[in-house]
């Protein structure tokens, strides 16, 4: 199973031949959280998979320099942000699949099926205990108060998850407000963006902040650690979710595009067909700590102890669309 993987590896796509059926995967996700199901899919299919990993924008760039003679069929990455940058290089193609359509909720998928959700996290608010009331904790929108200057750990602007945070805030209230909105924010740190999501985890839990912006599964992460460390965080770190009384958390997802060029796309369509069976939604969601994007599929018990909440309904594919003017609208705040 996989052995292609380890071949192509060391020798490139080129060596292989085209006797048996196969789906070539470019994926920026963890080969652990990927490789099991690819395997699974073999084993049920008989269609052999070859893996390429790297990261988004390496493989992108893969994609659009080998052009009409790429091998990829599916691009896997995380984030509307990335998937819609395929699509608007003109490096991906239609997903035809009623089942796609009818399982992926249509906010989690692009209009034109030019990608598709396939698991779903929340860019949510982390608070110290012992520091913060929840009771003061309300929106994404509030974070500007005065209550909260120096107090918010949150990472660079160069980061996407941030950038389609602002991209949501950019189509619910229009740019400037946006821009005001990240000012308030860059007044409120405690410091200078460093490091990822479990970085302002831990600084909260350290004392260096009181609040922190991450998405939902690194601190899925921590919960299951049996570090000691990691139980300190969780034990001194809680989640809010914000804005239920309006439009929900800000949620995006990891997903999956059929590439223009794709030599096989019905055994592509397969692959992503396979993708979201409830048994394949709850394994993937589950390893990454993520929530599955089919309503009828299970969520890990880690991920359930966070409680449920309202999620913001925006179709993600605006993400995407907006995401140069939230860049230059952190650029213009200032937000390293
Ligand atoms: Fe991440």
């Amino acid at each position: 199973m996989l052995m292609r993987f380890v071949i192509l590896a060391f020798f490139g796509m080129c060596s292989l031949s085209a006797a048996a059926a196969e789906v070539n995967v470019y994926s920026s996700r963890k080969d652990v959280l990927i490789v099991p199901l690819l395997e699974q899919f073999e084993k049920q299919t008989g269609i052999e998979v070859n893996l390429i990993t790297g990261k988004a924008g390496a493989l992108l760039s893969r994609i659009q320099s080998e052009g009409a003679a790429s091998p990829a069929d599916v691009l896997v990455t995380v984030d509307a942000g990335n998937l819609h940058r395929a699509k608007a290089a003109d490096l991906a193609q239609t997903i035809q699949s009623k089942l796609l359509e009818s399982r992926i909720p249509s906010a989690l998928r692009d209009p034109q099926m030019n990608w598709v959700g396939l698991t779903q996290r929340a860019r949510t608010i982390f608070y110290a205990e012992d520091r913060v009331d929840p009771k003061a904790l309300s929106t994404y929108e509030n974070l500007v108060d005065g209550e909260w200057k120096g107090r918010i750990c949150i990472r660079s602007s160069s980061n996407i998850y941030n950038q389609s945070l602002v991209a949501s805030l950019i189509e619910v209230h229009g740019e400037s407000f946006a821009e005001s909105w990240a000012k308030g924010i860059v007044a409120n740190m405690a410091r200078k963006p460093t490091g990822g999501d479990t970085d302002q985890l831990r600084a909260v839990a350290a004392g260096q902040c009181d609040l922190a912006i991450s998405n939902t599964y690194y601190y899925g992460r921590l919960l299951d650690s049996e570090r000691a460390e990691d139980k300190k965080v969780v034990n001194t770190v809680k989640v809010f979710w914000p804005n239920q009384g309006d439009r929900g958390v800000h949620v995006n997802i990891s997903g999956a595009a059929i590439t223009k060029y794709a030599p096989n796309y019905d055994e592509a369509i397969k692959l992503l067909e396979f993708m979201v069976s409830d048994e394949v939604q709850a394994y993937y969601a589950k390893v990454n700590h993520e929530f599955p994007v089919v309503d009828s599929a299970t969520v890990s018990a880690t991920i359930q102890s966070l409680g449920s909440f309202k999620a913001h309904d925006l179709n993600l594919s605006i993400l995407g669309e907006n995401n140069k003017r939230a860049v230059m609208v952190m650029d213009r705040a200032n937000w390293q």
